[in-house]
C-alpha cells in the first residue's frame, strides 16, 4: 500500500537505558548545581523532553549524513553570515529537522519528523527476586496502544500483579523499600505482556513484569532513581571548589522508554518552491531518523556523558522490522 497521500505516520519507539540517563531541568554543564531531572508535571514520572531529543537526533544526524556542524544545531550563522543551517531542499537534515534561517525570501521550515517526549514504559527496582520491570495503566497508555487505550484502574491499588509462573508464588514482592502482596488474577496481564514483547522489549524483561497502580508506581520511580553525588572542580586550580559539592539524579540503567516519531508527508511540503528532495514519503524521513540510533547507544542523551550517562539502545519494534508496513495514522 502507498502512502503516498497520508499527511503524516506515527512510528512508536522504545529504547532501554544502558546507563543512568540525566536529563536536567536546567543547564547540564558541569560544575553547575543541577540535581533535578525533567518531570511530568501531572504524573510526576521524569521523562525526556521531545526537544531534547530532537536536538541530540539532529547533532547525531548531522554527523552521520557529513553535516555537522552546520547543519546541527541552532542554525544562527556566525556573525559575518557563514556556517547555520543549509537550508537546502536536498539536505537530510535540514527537510527532516528543519531550519532556522530563511534562503532567499523565504523564511525557516519547521521539519518533516515531530518527537514525542520519551516516557517512562518499564521501570526496574531491586527485589528479593532479583529486578523487576515494573509499569502501571498511565505509562501503558502513553504507548498508544489500541489494546491499552481504555485502560482503567487496577482492580487492587496496594497490590503488584504478575504473571502466574513459578516466581509468582511468592505471596509478596519488595520493590525497592516497598513490601507489596502479589495477585496473578488480573486477566489484561498476559496481553499486556504479548503487546509490549511487539514493542522490541526483550523477554527477560517481560518474564519479571509487574504492573501497580499509577500511585504507586510514581512512588516507586521517584524513591528509586539514581542519584549520585559529584564535586565541581574549579578549572583554574584543578582542586575542589569550596562549597561545590553536588547531588543529581537519573534515571537508572534498564530503565525502558517510550516514544513516537512523527513524520510528515515530504510530498504535501515545498522548500524554495520546490519539491523536497531529500526525503519522498513518511517512511523515508523515519529513516533518516533511525539511522543516528546508533549514536544514541554510543553518544547517549541527556548531561554528565562525560561520566559514563546517557547511552541508550534503541528496541527494534516490529513496525520498524517490516518496512512496507505503514505506522498508524491519527487524522
Ligand atoms: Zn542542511
Amino acid at each position: 500500500m502507498t502512502t503516498n497521500n497520508r499527511s503524516f505516520v506515527t512510528f512508536p519507539f522504545t529504547g532501554v537505558a544502558l546507563d543512568p540517563i540525566h536529563v536536567g531541568t536546567g543547564g547540564t554543564r558541569l560544575g553547575r548545581v543541577d540535581n533535578t531531572i525533567v518531570r511530568d508535571p501531572v504524573t510526576r514520572i521524569p521523562k525526556i523532553p521531545g526537544s531534547s531529543i530532537a536536538g541530540v537526533m539532529r547533532a547525531h544526524t548531522a554527523m552521520s549524513k557529513g553535516k555537522y556542524p552546520n547543519c546541527a544545531g541552532l542554525g544562527q550563522p556566525e556573525r559575518d553570515g557563514a556556517g547555520g543551517h543549509c537550508g537546502n531542499a536536498d539536505c537530510p537534515v535540514c527537510t527532516v529537522f528543519g531550519f532556522a534561517k530563511g534562503i532567499g525570501s523565504s523564511g525557516g521550515f519547521a521539519g518533516l519528523a515531530a518527537f514525542s517526549d520519551m516516557h517512562v514504559l518499564l521501570f526496574p527496582v531491586a527485589s528479593q527476586l532479583g529486578p523487576q520491570w515494573i509499569t502501571c495503566p498511565i505509562a501503558l497508555r502513553q504507548t498508544g496502544i489500541a489494546e491499552f487505550s481504555e485502560l482503567g484502574d487496577l482492580p487492587e491499588q496496594q497490590v503488584v500483579y504478575r504473571k502466574a509462573d513459578g516466581a509468582a508464588a511468592q505471596p509478596s514482592l519488595n520493590l525497592g523499600w516497598l513490601l507489596l502482596p502479589v495477585k496473578t488474577d488480573w486477566q489484561p496481564l498476559s496481553e499486556i505482556a504479548q503487546k509490549i514483547e511487539a514493542l522490541g522489549i526483550p523477554g527477560y524483561i517481560i518474564s519479571r513484569l509487574g504492573v501497580v497502580s499509577d500511585k504507586l508506581f510514581t512512588h516507586i520511580v521517584n524513591s528509586n532513581l539514581e542519584v549520585r553525588t559529584s564535586v565541581a572542580i574549579d578549572p583554574a586550580t584543578g582542586a575542589a571548589e569550596e562549597g561545590a559539592l553536588f547531588t543529581y539524579e537519573a534515571l537508572p540503567r534498564g530503565t525502558v522508554l517510550f516514544w513516537e516519531v512523527t513524520c510528515r508527508n515530504p510530498k504535501h511540503f515545498k522548500i524554495n518552491q520546490g519539491d523536497v528532495k531529500a526525503v519522498d514519503s513518511p517512511e523515508k524521513v523515519r529513516d533518516v531518523v533511525t539511522d543516528a540510533n546508533s549514536y544514541l547507544e554510543h553518544l547517549g542523551i541527556g548531561g554528565m556523558g562525560s561520566r559514563g550517562m546517557g547511552r541508550l539502545r534503541v528496541l527494534a519494534t516490529k513496525e520498524l522490522a517490516d518496512v512496507d508496513k505503514p505506522g498508524k495514522e491519527v487524522s
